[in-house]
């Protein structure tokens, strides 16, 4: 039994984002009743939950994530961190996978978080309630038996179900011709399969690069084909080529007229938003591959201001913008941030997707904020009243990625250490790596 005036708020999914939104929820108990998190799976973590495992696991759900054995984070620790829980200083700056979900298990254990989550819990259908209370029906059932559902209701329900899990896969004429492997990265888990075999990896995007870094000491030849700037001091065996624009049979033909034989092509072309458990139609929502529209700032229908969706956007600092979001939506239903008019919202969705192709940007790279992220999460915590994040985080982020820019291949042996709110350092580097002392 719920107290009266508390807010029943649903979370569907325990990866970084559900755990933020349970921890934050759960520390605001005048506001809100307990939350419940809805874990289709039988961990926390979501994404960082390494399996060898690809297509279906033993209870025939698609495997979520897309981790691969050797990966290691592209951002520091320092700044991938939630705001106010720091990742084991005796850590180096760039982790493995199992130290990240280490690091979520541990977050999820120090805010109490583990007992507000109903796992092996698959959420199947989100709907607006009928009836002058309002509120959502949320549907579940068990993740292993999905013949028996059970609704309950809610007063507003936060998505925090993922967008790395769905591969998106590009038309090229002939792909279903090619004779030889053909996968997503979402896929791929480590490079030994690949001994002695002509890879063509598509798209240079994190995983692409990744992959080609991984796979260029095993493989015969790597052809990293993408349409950016080329990428500086990849290993010898790696030939970057323009974008592939058709396959026949084991020949692959790439922008400039260019063609090459290849034993493996493997997609590393992003993924596709995917909620199944919604209708969008009823919500006055489109859903494509690559954006979720109109949502006011990037996170609920202008209809439906008791309906949040984190994690939407893209090259983004995950974590601190996770934090930023699950403040800003709380304040929302707390009553603490006052929202303009459903027309309003409407209209300044409606105004930022326009204002992005005004400026020359693709609909694809609508929620792609980048550079954006910071104005972004600063309106936020203006809007929501609470702290911004500090100025060293985007300080240090960009400082990283003009260092990965520099040298993809040595970019993670470096170690920083975040001195103030304001300045950072660099601590050196692991050893084969490249560093100096260097204060800003
Ligand atoms: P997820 O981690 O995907 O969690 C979603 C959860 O929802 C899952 O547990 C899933 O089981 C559950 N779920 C989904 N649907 C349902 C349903 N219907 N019912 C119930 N439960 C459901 N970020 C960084 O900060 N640094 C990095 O170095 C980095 N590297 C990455 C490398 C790869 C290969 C990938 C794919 C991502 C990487 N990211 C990185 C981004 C990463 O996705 C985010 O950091 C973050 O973990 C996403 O968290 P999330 O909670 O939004 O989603």
């Amino acid at each position: 039994m719920t107290a009266p005036g508390k807010l029943r708020v649903v979370v569907i999914g325990a990866g970084a984002a559900g755990l933020c939104a349970a921890r934050h929820i759960a520390a605001c108990p005048e506001s809100f009743a307990p939350p419940v998190v809805f874990e289709a799976s039988d961990r926390v973590g979501g994404t960082w939950v390494y399996t060898e495992e690809t297509g279906q696991s033993p209870d025939g759900l698609p495997i979520h994530s897309s981790m691969y054995r050797d990966l290691r984070t592209n951002l520091p620790k320092e700044v991938m961190a939630f705001p106010d829980f720091p990742f084991d200083p005796s850590l180096p700056s760039f982790l493995h996978h199992s130290d990240v979900l280490a690091y979520l298990e541990s977050y999820a254990d120090h805010f109490c978080v583990r007992e507000h989550i109903r796992f092996s819990r698959l959420v199947d259908a989100v709907s607006p309630a009928e009836g002058p209370e309002g509120g959502w029906d949320v549907t579940t059932c068990r993740a292993q038996d999905r013949t028996v559902q059970v609704t309950e209701h809610f007063d507003a329900v936060i998505v925090c179900s993922g967008h790395y899990s769905d591969p998106f896969i590009p038309a090229i004429p002939g792909l279903e011709t090619f004779p030889g492997r053909l996968l997503h990265s979402h896929e791929y888990r480590s490079p030994e399969p690949f001994a002695g075999r002509t890879v063509v990896l598509l798209g240079a995007g994190p995983s692409g690069v990744d992959l080609t870094l991984q796979l260029a000491p095993v493989a015969q030849r790597v052809i990293l084909s993408h349409r950016q700037p080329p990428l500086p001091l990849l290993p010898g065996n790696v030939l970057q080529a323009m974008p592939v624009v058709a396959v026949a049979g084991d020949t692959v033909q790439f922008g400039d007229g260019a063609e090459h034989r290849a034993d493996v092509l493997i997609l590393c072309t992003g993924y596709r938003y995917r909620f199944p458990f919604l209708a969008p139609a009823r919500l006055g929502l489109r859903i494509t591959a690559h954006t979720v529209t109109p949502l006011y700032r990037h996170l609920l229908p202008p209809h439906h201001p008791d309906l949040f969706f984190v994690g939407v956007c893209q090259q983004v600092c995950p974590f601190p913008h996770f934090h930023c979001q699950l403040l800003f939506c709380l304040a929302v239903l707390r009553g603490a941030c006052r929202l303009p008019s459903a027309a309003e919202r409407q209209a300044a969705a409606e105004g930022a997707l326009r204002q992005h192709l005004a400026a020359g940007g693709a609909p694809r790279h609508f929620h792609q904020l980048g550079r954006r992220q910071w104005g972004y999460c600063q309106e936020l915590a203006r809007l929501g009243g609470f702290e911004p994040l500090p100025p060293v985080v985007r300080k240090l982020y960009e400082a990283t990625q003009a260092s990965r820019r520099q040298d993809v291949s040595s970019y993670r042996s470096l170690n920083y250490r975040v001195l103030s709110a304001e300045e950072w350092a660099l601590v050196g580097a692991d050893p084969g790596g490249k560093g100096a002392e260097d204060g800003r």
